[in-house]
């Protein structure tokens, strides 16, 4: 029984011989036969029929497996224990064999009297007789019912085991993840294609058996992996994750490949020991999150680190100082006139300029330092080592005969300049906010000092920004409550010494002290307190010239000083001839005096047209401090001025210093030539009147022809000349 194939259940006509074919194979000896058939007697299901199949003798265990009578077998036909369970095709196969002559042999399937199935293993061979025709079949069998069962069991849950792993193949496939698992001995039992494009460079290392090692030192070796901190990072952990595999466990890694792709890679170990790596392509998320940090850092238009990202490595040096007693530096840049170039070449040109000055910042500094733009046209630099003073002084100039290299800005060459104001720490500040706080009052100092300068922080420039604060707060309060006064200066024809008219100056007391307009106008165009000052002045100057005309007086006109941000100023025209109406004044009876500065101004349109509007109403303009600025010919030739008035500086060193009398004579000449009147300002001595009148200038003001007059004085200044 043993040797019976339970596999296969087809038909084993070429089987190894079993003891029925023993038999059958040849006719043995009277004793032989005897012996072998009582053999088959125990061991073997025996029966004959005739030709047609009807049954001629069945043996004992035929009727016990049949569970028939051997009366009820004899004469019937052999189809009695057909089960249905073989197709026709089977039947008629055997028949062709046995009819033929030939033995047949096969698993069937028979069916018992009370309807249960039993398999047997059947060989079938015809009986001749002496003539050679076939007389009948002779049929041994062989139960293997219990076999067939166990087999079918078998094939059942190989087919249930066939069909889950192509099932969980099928599953791994789907997965955009790549899937790889490795078996206790570290050897790739199964992987995904996903795995297997992700490390295409490491593919030839990648198949079924390869060592999770192999593959990994292949991939690094073949360039699988990007290059750099982060690389060398992972393969470290990965490889101490080799040797104590619960370091790697719960903790993915991130992999960035040489294509520039990031794979996180999630180790776990199953039940039953086995390593499953799953690797999925977080580029997007990677990019995502770089670009938010990028967008977090980085100021977009330069690139720079943005304030952030500097005050955060400010504080990095400023803590690596507290360890070691070493020098640094931040500086703030500012450009000067950034604006202009904003207004007058436009925006893309100030961005082209902002993007070529951090350019310079960059290629100027050293390793280790840090430029930041902060915002608008200010930029940012830590130096986080100095050796010494002079050596950040002489990299400082570096920085500076660098930055204002001419810059070609929509077809221009635009020369620029910028202000520099420097903290040196510790010595000037410990936490980044007093280092910047300080080093803005050294770049508010460098910018009053003028274009192109740099200036180191002192503590006495703190003290002097504490008083332009507290000069801010108290100059709001007292434009506020209409606290300021004016001061009237006569102005006088030189020709024939009568008085013309006063300039209008701003007077101020806080707190009992008398601010110079020199210190608090500053203060004032600073924060954009101008217009409400401007007004006050200007209100009353009218209301002060209608209260000495309604006197009886003739004060003349009143030159009154105006800024920028007034001319500005949206309704200043209107406001202006409103206040002149209700006062009962005509535009005649103001002069408009505006500085060379003023020309300058980024919004010189605006300014234009006010001037403009005003000359035509009939104001006259005077351009003050005339000299002292850069304005040109084509300057003046550009704006409705009337009268030039010749700075007192120019005045002051006339007599003693012959290139000012000059500068004052040819501004006499140039105002003449241009149909303009000429008034000189500051005039201290007689000397320095004689030489006016002597070179034909029009009108005089100064302290040998009226000191400013407050109150009372102008009433009687005025009734003392009537007389
Ligand atoms: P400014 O318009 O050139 O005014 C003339 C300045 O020269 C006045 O100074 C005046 O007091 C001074 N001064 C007049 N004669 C002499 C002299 O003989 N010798 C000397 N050393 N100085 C003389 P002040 O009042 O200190 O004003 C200074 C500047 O403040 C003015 O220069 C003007 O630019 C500005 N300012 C004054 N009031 C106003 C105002 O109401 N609005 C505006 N926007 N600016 C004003
Ligand atoms: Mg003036
Ligand atoms: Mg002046």
């Amino acid at each position: 029984m043993e040797s019976v194939n339970l596999i296969n259940a087809s038909t084993k006509s070429a089987q190894a011989p079993c003891v029925a074919d023993a038999y059958l194979a040849a006719p043995p000896h009277h004793s032989e036969l005897n012996a072998y058939k009582s053999a088959l007697e125990e061991l073997a299901i025996v029966a004959m029929c005739d030709r047609s199949g009807r049954i001629t003798y069945v043996n004992d265990q035929f009727c016990r497996i049949s569970g028939y009578d051997r009366s009820e077998l004899i004469g019937a036909k052999h189809s009695l224990i057909n089960s249905g369970h073989h197709p026709r095709e089977f039947f008629k196969d055997m028949w062709r064999t046995i009819a033929h002559g030939r033995r047949w042999r096969g698993e069937i399937c028979n069916r018992a009297k009370n309807g249960e199935h039993y398999w047997v293993d059947t060989t079938i061979a015809p009986m001749f007789s002496l003539a050679g025709h076939i007389q009948g079949y002779v049929s041994i069998r062989f139960d293997i019912t219990r076999s067939k069962a166990v087999e079918a069991a078998l094939t059942a849950e190989a087919e249930r085991r066939g069909g889950a792993e192509a099932l969980l193949r099928d599953i791994v496939e789907a997965i955009p993840d790549g899937v790889a698992t490795f078996d206790r001995a570290g050897k790739l039992v199964l992987y995904n294609r996903a795995f297997r494009d992700f490390y295409a460079i490491a593919a030839p290392a990648i198949s079924e058996g390869a060592s999770n090692d192999s593959i990994i030192e292949y991939a690094i070796e073949h360039g699988q992996f990007a290059t750099g901190v982060a690389a060398s990072d992972w393969i470290r952990t990965w490889r101490s994750g080799r040797q104590n595999p619960k370091l790697q466990v719960e903790r993915p890694l991130l992999q960035q490949l040489s294509d520039g792709r990031w794979l996180q890679m999630q180790d776990r170990y199953s039940m039953a020991g086995r390593l499953v790596t799953i690797s999925t392509d977080v580029t997007s998320i990677k990019d995502t999150e770089q670009l938010i940090k990028r967008q977090a850092e980085q100021d977009p238009l330069t690139g720079l680190a943005n304030r952030t990202v500097f005050q955060h490595r400010l504080t990095q040096a400023l803590d690596r100082h507290r360890r070691k007693a070493t020098m640094g530096a931040i500086l703030l840049i500012d450009l000067d006139k950034f604006k202009d170039v904003n207004d007058t070449l436009g925006h893309d040109a100030g961005d082209a300029l902002l993007v070529e000055i951090g350019r310079r910042l960059s290629r100027s500094l050293r390793r280790g330092d840090v430029v930041a733009r902060l915002g608008g046209d200010e930029f940012a630099v830590i130096m986080p080592n100095v050796a010494s003073r002079d050596d950040l002084i002489r990299l400082i100039g570096r920085i500076q005969a660098d930055l204002c290299q001419p810059v070609r800005l929509a077809r221009k060459i635009v020369n620029i300049s910028c202000s520099i104001g420097i903290a040196i720490f510790p010595r000037d500040g410990r936490s980044p906010k007093v280092l910047l706080k300080n080093a803005d009052i050294a770049l508010y100092e460098a910018k009053a000092r003028g274009r192109n300068a740099h200036c180191f922080f002192q503590p006495a420039l703190r003290a002097h920004l504490k008083r332009r604060d507290s000069l801010t707060d108290a100059l709001r309060t007292a434009i506020a409550g209409k606290g300021l006064d004016i001061a009237l200066q006569p102005q006088v024809n030189l020709a024939d010494g009568r008085h013309v008219g006063f300039e209008v100056l701003a007077r101020w007391r806080n707190g009992g002290q008398s601010i110079a307009p020199n210190e608090f106008i500053p203060v004032g165009e600073e924060c954009g307190l101008m217009v409400p000052l401007g007004n006050l002045i200007l209100e009353k100057a009218a209301s002060r010239l209608r209260d000495l005309r309604t006197k009886g007086l003739a004060p003349g006109f009143m030159a009154i000083n105006v800024s920028a941000a007034q001319l500005k100023a949206d309704g200043f025209v209107d406001h202006l001839t409103l206040l002149l109406a209700r006062n009962g004044l005509d535009p005649c009876d103001v002069e408009i005096e505006v500085t060379e500065k003023v020309l300058f101004d980024k919004a010189t349109s605006r300014i234009t047209q006010t001037l403009f509007d005003l000359h035509a109403l009939g104001f006259k303009i005077a351009l003050d401090d005339f000299g002292t600025g850069y304005a040109s010919l084509a300057h003046l030739k550009r704006f409705p001025v009337s009268r030039l008035k010749i700075d007192q500086s120019f005045v002051g060193d006339m007599t003693l210093n012959p290139r000012d009398s000059a500068i004052a004579i040819a501004i006499i000449h140039l105002a003449h030539n241009l149909d303009m009147d000429v008034v000189a300002e500051g005039i201290e001595t007689r000397e320095q009147l004689d030489v006016l009148k002597q070179y034909g200038c029009d009108f005089g003001q100064g302290y040998l022809l009226g000191r400013p007059l407050v109150g009372d004085d102008v009433d009687f200044y005025l009734s003392n000349i009537s007389k």
